[in-house]
């Protein structure tokens, strides 16, 4: 896969493009991370699956890659067009925490969710609080041709860069959606770089700053830590569709404005080459919501019975611009193709890997994952090409090995660290005895081979009672799980 071109597709330009690396050699990639202001839902949760395919890709090209993912833990409102309440203020006070607690707790959540999902950690998480000094500089910076302040805070006013809004392909003037409520405001698309505290209010978290007390802006941090930690203009800037239309236009304003460039015809002037973005998870019963009751988290996933990575399969499945429309049934269908993938590659755990080696009976489906996965990231395909891999027949099982690892290192579903045991749905509060589970198994199988059906139905039945539902139609085998 070193030497096909890779192309991805440019939310700028929307359209496919080659990737070139702006340093040869290296990818510099930045995504939008958590506002850690309450647990993350598994359609965030779909962003970072994205972006770490991404970078896995980028890697497997053999470049050297530098992944940044910021934690906002301050100045993202509750609007992402400026209007609200900073999240993580609200959350604070509804909790009746400190917003540093707050930060920790969901912080530490959305960390774990990235592990169980197999995420591979970035170079560097990049913490918002952490750059409220260069932030205050970057503001300082272009204050003076691009911004104007108003009682509230200082504004960017969009119309002083050329092409504001064209990721999101809207129109300046009364953007939709766009707050124009704020008295003061030049233009409605124009946005807060720094939000002063209101007089005789105190918030948890502020600084001084040429514009008085306040806090950060949410698309300032983003703009900054990219520019500090990859320099502008680095290779890709990843986030969810959401961000095409407010916030990353408005880092592509503060960028341009930093860097004193011109237009967006050329791309480099946006701060990055590539801009991309993962389109939706959907969820019909509202169950997405972080404001209802049981939320879709991935630990209410795992407390069904669910391991995480049927999730990051049911990612896959479908390609990282469609939408996806979350359901159990999904979600189970997703745990079944990857157990089957799982038990036909434990049938080469004990084969010695070694190098990937020219092999005429893998040719095909190489050749097909990485026309998929140089294709836009095509993992739908790329999955049936590990699929037609693991179908080979008659052939050396280390070499067999070899090529699913291969291709496994780029999807990363860690299939040879998986067992057919860990996949099978076992609902968090249910108490069993599973080795008297497969001993009833074990004996009624004995007795159907006998034919005493009697027997066989008779067991079926006890483990019903326990809440075992045997699949006696399973192409796995003999599987069983719990309802
Ligand atoms: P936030 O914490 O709200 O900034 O969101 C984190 C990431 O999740 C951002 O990249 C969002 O664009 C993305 N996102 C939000 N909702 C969804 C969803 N339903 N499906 C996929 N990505 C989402
Ligand atoms: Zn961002």
């Amino acid at each position: 896969m070193t030497d096909t071109p890779l192309s991805l597709f440019n939310s700028l330009t929307r359209s496919v493009e080659p990737f070139s690396p702006v340093h040869p050699g290296e990818a510099r990639v930045y995504t939008c991370g958590p506002t850690v202001y309450n647990y993350p839902h598994i359609g965030n949760m779909r962003a970072y699956v994205f972006a770490d395919i991404l970078g896995r890709t980028l890697s497997f090209k053999g470049l050297k890659l530098t992944h940044i993912i910021n934690i906002t833990d301050v100045g993202h409102l509750t609007d992402d067009a400026d209007d609200g309440e900073d999240k993580m203020e609200k959350m604070a006070a509804e909790k009746a925490q400190s917003i540093w607690d707050i930060a920790q707790h969901y912080t530490q959540a959305y960390w774990a969710d990235v592990k169980a999902l197999n995420i591979r950690e970035p170079a560097k998480w990049s913490i918002a609080t952490d750059y409220i000094e260069e932030m205050i500089e970057f503001a300082k910076g272009i204050a003076d041709k691009h911004c104007y302040e108003c009682a509230t805070g200082l504004y960017f006013d969009v119309t002083t860069v050329e092409d504001y809004g064209r990721l999101a392909r809207a129109v300046t003037e009364d953007g939709e959606g766009r707050i124009d409520t704020v008295e003061g405001k030049r233009n409605a698309a124009d946005f807060a770089i720094w939000r002063k505290t209101p007089d005789g209010e105190k918030r948890q978290m502020e600084w001084d700053s040429p514009w008085g007390k306040g806090a950060p802006g949410w698309h300032l941090e983003c703009s900054v830590m990219g520019e500090k930690l990859l320099g502008f203009p680095f290779d890709i800037h990843t986030g969810g569709i959401d961000h095409r239309e407010i916030h990353h236009p408005n880092e592509i304003a503060q960028n341009q404005a930093f860097c004193g460039c011109g237009g967006l015809s050329d791309a480099r002037n946006s701060g990055a080459n590539i801009w991309m973005h993962n389109n939706f998870l959907v969820e019909r019963s509202g169950k997405m919501s972080k404001s209802s009751g049981e939320f879709l988290r991935l630990q209410l996933l795992m407390d069904k019975g669910y391991h995480p990575l049927a999730y990051r399969m049911m990612c896959l499945q479908a390609h990282y611009r469609s939408e996806l429309e979350f359901s159990w049934e999904g979600l189970e269908a997703a745990l079944t193709r990857l157990k089957r993938m799982v038990m036909a590659a434990q049938r080469l755990a004990d084969a010695p890997s070694q190098p990937v080696a020219e092999h005429p009976k893998f040719a095909a489906s190489l050749a097909k994952f990485e026309a998929a996965m140089n294709d836009d990231l095509g993992t739908p395909s790329a999955l049936t090409a590990i699929e037609d891999a693991l179908a080979v027949k008659k052939v050396d099982a280390g070499i067999k090995r070899a090529v699913i690892e291969h291709m496994d290192s780029v999807l990363g579903l860690g299939l040879f660290d998986l067992t057919r045991e860990a996949l099978r749905i076992r609902p968090k509060d249910a108490a069993t005895d599973e080795a008297a589970i497969e001993d009833a198994l074990v004996r009624r199988k004995a007795a159907r081979a006998e034919k005493d059906f009697a027997a066989s139905d008779a067991i079926r039945d006890e483990l019903v009672a326990q809440g075992v539902d045997v699949m006696d139609g399973d192409p796995l085998g003999w599987e069983w799980k719990l309802s």
